[in-house]
């Protein structure tokens, strides 16, 4: 056992953390997903899974109506309940997720990119940063591969065929589509699941490629 420290919650309780050593337990999944965290509230996996981030949401009514009263230790308690829910419920999630697959591959979704825009409330609520550090070091723990890998055109080309199709989502109006049709191979897409699985698909070529020992 490490030396431990102090820490305090938004509703001024105290926390003694210690970091304790377990053994890891090795993941016995053999499959791969790919994880598209997006500027959304949810994220979307290559297999179809979506991970709703609304904790926030849930809470929303209370949170207004002991703000509008001016009961700042209710408000401290609320957004300390959706911060505790938010973390077990990515912990149970990203634990599931090293339990079933051999690699995770996520989009290299650049957080300043994020905070300009109008969706950075949900997606900062959303924890979707806290989500991607779980997945990395659960994943380091039980010997499955990891990887951040390049988006770049994940919404855009068809995950069926590779093709860029003129139907396919681009720019801000392309922003609204959250269903298409590929006008090369026809095949139906749903927005964010296409992306996920072109960012698996990424991952896949990545790990053919060859990634350096650490
Ligand atoms: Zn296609």
């Amino acid at each position: 056992m490490r030396a431990g420290s102090f820490s305090e919650d938004s509703r001024g309780r105290w926390y003694f953390n210690v970091a304790v050593q377990v053994p890891a337990k090795p993941s016995l999944g053999t499959a791969a997903v790919g994880i598209d965290l997006g500027l959304k509230e949810a994220a979307v996996c290559s297999d179809g899974q979506r991970i709703e981030g609304r904790w926030y949401r849930a809470h929303e009514h209370k949170l207004a109506t002991a703000q509008r009263a001016r009961k700042k230790r209710r408000v401290k308690a609320i957004h300390a309940r959706i911060a505790n829910q938010r973390q077990d419920a990515l912990h149970q999630l990203s634990t599931a997720l090293v339990q079933r697959n051999a690699a995770i591959f996520v989009g290299d979704v650049a957080s300043a990119q994020l905070v300009k825009t109008q969706t950075a409330k949900s997606t900062l609520d959303a924890g979707w940063a806290m989500f991607k550090t779980m997945l990395e070091y659960k994943s380091h723990q039980a010997g499955i591969v990891f990887e951040v890998v390049n988006e770049a055109y994940s919404t855009q080309t068809c995950s069926c065929c590779g093709a860029i199709p003129a139907s396919s989502p681009k720019g801000r109006a392309g922003l609204r589509i959250r269903e298409w049709s590929c006008s090369q191979c026809a095949t139906v897409h749903d927005r964010d699941v296409n992306a996920a699985r072109n960012i698996l698909a990424a991952g896949h070529r990545r790990l053919a490629a060859g990634i350096p020992a650490l």
